[in-house]
Order: C-alpha cells, then structure tokens, then sequence
C-alpha cells in the first residue's frame, strides 16, 4: 500500500481537486492508497470539505490540529499515521506534480529507499525570496555538510525510513534535512515548479525565518563556535591594539584616541550581543525539547468508515 502524505492549510478551494488528481495518477499504477490529509488548523472551510471529501472517498483519512502547528508539524503527523509500504508527502497546491508519482513509485520498486522530488527551477517566485532561498541553501550546505539546494518536501519514503523518521523524539524539525540525514539508498527525480492553483504562498515571510533559524541550529552547532571564533579575533586584534597604545603613551605621542575607543566599544558590544543571542537561540531549543511537549494536537478525525458508523 501506498500513502500519500498532504498537509493543507486554507486551501478550501483547491483540496478536492488536488486529491482528485492524485487519485487518477495512482488508480492507473493498480496499488492500494491510503490519503492522509492534515489540516493544519485552517481558518476557512478546509475542514468541512475534508468531511464531504472522506465521506466520499474510502481512501481519505482526515485529521485535523486544534490549531496552526506548521507545515513540519504536519507532515511528522502524517507520517506517524501512515500505514503503507511507502509514504508520499506533498504540498496541497499541485506545485508538487502528482504526474511524478508513477516514476518515483517504480523507483521504489526498483529498490530505492528515498526518492527525492528536486526543483529544475524555483517557477514563478519574488527575486527577493529566490536569492534569500539560495543564500539559506549555501550556508546549509557549509555548516551541515547536507546539499538541500532545490530541494522540495515532495517525497517518496520506504517505510522503514518513515518509522526511523517517526520514532525521533525532537520536537523543533526540518523534514527536508531529516529525510537527508537518515541516508538509505536514494535517488532523485527532477521537476519543474508549477504556478500554484489558487490563493497565494500560505509562507509568510516570518514563518519562512522561523524555518531557516531552525534549519539551521536543528543541523548544525557551529554558530556556538563562530561566537569563540570571533572572540579569539578579537583577542589577536586587542593586543596588537593593546601595543600599538602603549608605545604611543611611552613616546608621548598619545593623544585623545576617542575614536578607536568608541569603535572597539560598538565592535564589542555587538559581537557580544550576537554570540549571546546565539546561544539564546540553542538554549531556547534545549528548553522547548525540554518542556517534551507534544509537536501537535490533533482534535478531530474523520474517515469514510467513521461517517458511515455515525450514520447507522
Ligand atoms: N501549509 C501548512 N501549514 C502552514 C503553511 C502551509 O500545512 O502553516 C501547507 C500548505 O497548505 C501547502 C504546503 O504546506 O499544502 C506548502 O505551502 P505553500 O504552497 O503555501 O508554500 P510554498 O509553495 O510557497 O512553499
Ligand atoms: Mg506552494
């Protein structure tokens, strides 16, 4: 059997066509399906038309959160709800081409444990996130060693991936580094972005920061380092400094010298207040594992066998 993975988020307009679609695809590849779909505490009626939809597909298991947790939220979710042999996780906007599916899935068959969907291009996207997009990617790559560089949460997982995915106990993820960390045999296959069906990025800026910070200190701990790194500079810098103004007082030569002072004291006050805000980062991280809350809540489910019980 087959998963297919989609966390949606306000996109009453697009769901039923977007499963429709993915329905078709998979009908054609003669595999049982299951759709799990998590509603990631949507404002507008996704909901509801996740209810008719279940009511009228066997294959849909809707689940939804009692609130906004996240796309990462979502997809951990699902993937800890799926039951098939292979998990399939994909946006709701048919930016992630379920043409693709047949060819991912005879990958799987051929023996590939991951099969990762990569972006040809970003499609239609503000230059501005594109070039915040790629600059995120590089500095990725350097501190984790991970090349994420177009890559896309469109991805087939075996299920001996998805449980290894699943039983990590870390609340704060990132699903596209996660799924590169656990290694398995993996392959890619190669997509062009379509324009998004209806409504526009449910990204906003904000939360794609929050995604980046986290990326960031999930995979790597050598911004802790860059605060020592920087410091030791700085220490170098302070005893050539250091010299340089003692032979001056020594000849007679010293004069007022305010502005040196006022630049080491803007220096060093703000390379202090970024290492301590670096670490705040990974401290507050430790905190929210600490506190071992869980990633989501979900407060309702509803399938087709569940609303055919409460109509009998
Ligand atoms: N999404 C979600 N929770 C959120 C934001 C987005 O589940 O808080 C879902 C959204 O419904 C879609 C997918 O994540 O299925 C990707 O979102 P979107 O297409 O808005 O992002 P983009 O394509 O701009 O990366
Ligand atoms: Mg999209």
């Amino acid at each position: 059997m087959l998963s297919v993975i989609i966390p949606v988020y306000n996109e009453e307009k697009q769901i039923a066509n977007t499963i429709q679609q993915v329905k078709n695809t998979i009908s054609a590849l003669d595999q049982d399906i299951e759709i799990i779909v998590i509603d990631d505490g949507s404002k507008d009626k996704t909901w509801d038309e996740l209810k008719k939809l279940a009511a009228n597909n066997k294959e849909v298991i809707a689940s939804r959160f009692s609130r906004n947790f996240g796309k990462e939220a979502a997809l951990m979710a699902g993937l800890s709800m799926a039951k098939g042999d292979a998990c399939i996780t994909m946006d709701a906007d048919l930016q992630h081409p379920p043409q693709l599916i047949p060819k991912m899935v005879s990958l799987w068959k051929e023996g590939f444990d991951v099969v990762e969907a990569v972006k040809n291009d970003r499609g239609k996207e503000k230059s501005s996130n594109r070039l915040f997009a790629s600059l995120f990617y590089k500095i990725l790559h350097r501190l984790s060693g991970y090349n994420l560089q177009n890559a896309s949460d469109f991805k087939l997982l075996d299920k001996k991936v998805v449980d290894q995915i699943s039983q990590m106990p870390e609340k704060e993820t990132f699903y596209r580094g996660l799924s590169a960390w656990v290694g398995y045999k993996r392959t890619q296959v190669y997509f062009n972005v379509p324009e998004r069906k209806t409504g526009k990025s449910r990204w906003s800026t904000l939360k794609l920061f929050r995604l980046a910070i986290g990326a960031f200190t999930s995979f790597s701990s050598i911004p802790l380092q860059f605060v020592t790194f920087i410091g030791i500079l700085f220490l170098i810098g302070s005893v050539i400094l250091g010299i340089q103004t003692l032979i001056m007082k020594l000849k007679g030569w010293a004069i007022g010298g305010f502005t040196t002072v006022i630049l080491l004291l803007l220096i060093i006050g703000s390379c202090l207040m970024i290492s301590l805000g670096m670490i705040g980062i990974y401290i507050a991280r430790i905190y929210n594992e600490v506190k071992s809350r869980p990633r989501y809540i979900i407060s309702e489910q509803t399938t087709y066998h569940s609303q055919q019980n409460q109509r009998s």
